[in-house]
């Protein structure tokens, strides 16, 4: 889930070998599968929006081709939205499962949010898990609690509050 004033998540894939023109007809075939509008087209950058659910206001997609990379923006379409709860993710992911499906020549990049990095006491390369709050995130957690109970939850989205523990040795990383 994002945070931010609009909320948002954006991705770049490599689509190695496919000519610009070849990856701006697979952007636009997949925008129509999705019936997502495409609002303005150029030979490099399409913006589009997903259609209006139950769920959220409607999502802006930007999408963007330099070279043989493909860069895929999904912000929330109100600029006051702060939370997306996890929608504008889950766009650029089906958007860039469903386009490498078709094209076997792309590898997506390590996505940001995975975090794969090597644990400093077992030097393990393992998935690090997110659960629960942190000291920090305790504290501010108690602050809010005192001072602004509506804001209580903040903690628990942001993710320096977050405390990681390694999934090999289950020790806790600062
Ligand atoms: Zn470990």
């Amino acid at each position: 889930m994002a945070f931010g004033f609009p909320a948002y998540h954006q991705e770049t894939v490599s689509c190695r070998g496919m000519e610009p023109s070849a990856i701006h007809d697979a952007v636009v075939k997949r925008l129509i599968e999705f019936k997502w509008g495409i609002r303005f087209e150029s030979a490099t950058e399409i913006l589009a929006s997903s259609s209006l659910s139950l769920s959220s206001w409607g999502e802006k997609i930007e999408i963007r081709i330099s070279g043989d990379s493909l860069f895929v923006k999904s912000s929330c379409a109100m600029p006051t939205q702060c939370l997306d709860w996890g929608k504008n993710k889950k766009n650029v992911f089906k958007f860039l499962s469903a386009f490498t499906q078709q094209n076997s020549a792309i590898e997506p990049q390590q996505p940001k949010e995975v975090m794969q990095m090597a644990c400093p006491f077992c030097h393990e390369e393992a998935p690090i898990i997110s659960s629960g709050l942190n000291n920090s995130g305790l504290i501010l957690f108690i602050v809010l609690i005192l001072f602004c109970v509506p804001l209580c939850w903040l903690p628990f989205v942001i993710d320096g509050c977050k405390k990681k523990t390694c999934s090999k040795c289950g020790r806790e990383i600062q």
